[in-house]
């Protein structure tokens, strides 16, 4: 599809108007009195459900769990993710990376790289990404808005993914409790890269993708 076609689109917001999404109405955006200026959120004229004509303080939203995302991205690596107490043998602890090593030096090299990527650089990707998306929005880096689109469907999806290392986990610590493996037990990393991930997918959450298709439809 060529640029032309893709920018040509009209959207409700250029034509004041906005989407119900309770009722599925199109229904005309109302103004301040005073000001004329449009109103974010407003009632549905026809079911009276909240109606915003963007996602509410959205950019405010993700750039704070973005921030918060990368700030415990860096407690989810440095402490241990389990704690493992083998026969005759000292207890020691397991990183996420240090995990991915013993594992790779093991010969688990697919386990060590499905952990390596869903664990450091899907989180990364996600991170950076949606970085990247509020800094295009910001400064109107839009030239390529089809891509940012995608970059920002791609975020979305593969967000999921993170937590197949909380799975890994979860499958050892059971293991674990059926006699299968030495006492293994869950560090602070876990709890700190479930609540990266469980961040992650709200700040992707709260970033509002028409924004990037916006500034050069803005009708008053
Ligand atoms: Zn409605």
């Amino acid at each position: 599809m060529l640029q032309q076609e893709r920018t040509s689109h009209v959207s409700a917001l250029s034509q004041a108007m906005a989407y119900c999404h309770r009722c599925h109405i199109v229904a005309p955006v109302e103004r301040n009195q005073a000001t004329q200026e449009r109103v974010n959120r407003f009632s549905c004229p026809r079911c009276q459900s909240s109606i915003s004509l963007r996602k509410t303080n959205s950019m405010n939203r993700a750039w704070f769990f973005v921030l918060l995302g990368f700030a415990v991205f860096i407690p989810s690596h440095v402490f241990p993710v389990m704690l493992i107490t083998e026969l005759a043998s000292q207890p020691y602890e397991k990183t996420i990376l240090s995990g991915v090593f013993t594992m790779f030096n093991d010969g688990l090299w697919v386990l060590s790289a499905v952990v390596f990527i869903a664990s450091v650089l899907i989180p990364l990707v996600k991170l950076v990404g949606l970085a990247f998306l509020l800094l295009a929005v910001r400064y109107k880096w839009l030239k390529h808005r089809y891509r940012l689109t995608q970059l920002y469907r791609f975020i979305v999806f593969v967000g999921r993914w993170a937590m197949i290392d909380i799975f890994f986990a979860a499958i050892f610590i059971s293991l674990n409790q059926l006699g299968v493996l030495g006492n293994i037990q869950a560090g602070y990393g876990a709890t700190f890269f479930a609540s990266m991930c469980i961040i992650t997918m709200v700040a992707a959450e709260a970033f509002d993708p028409r924004f990037l298709w916006d500034h050069h439809e803005e009708g008053k």
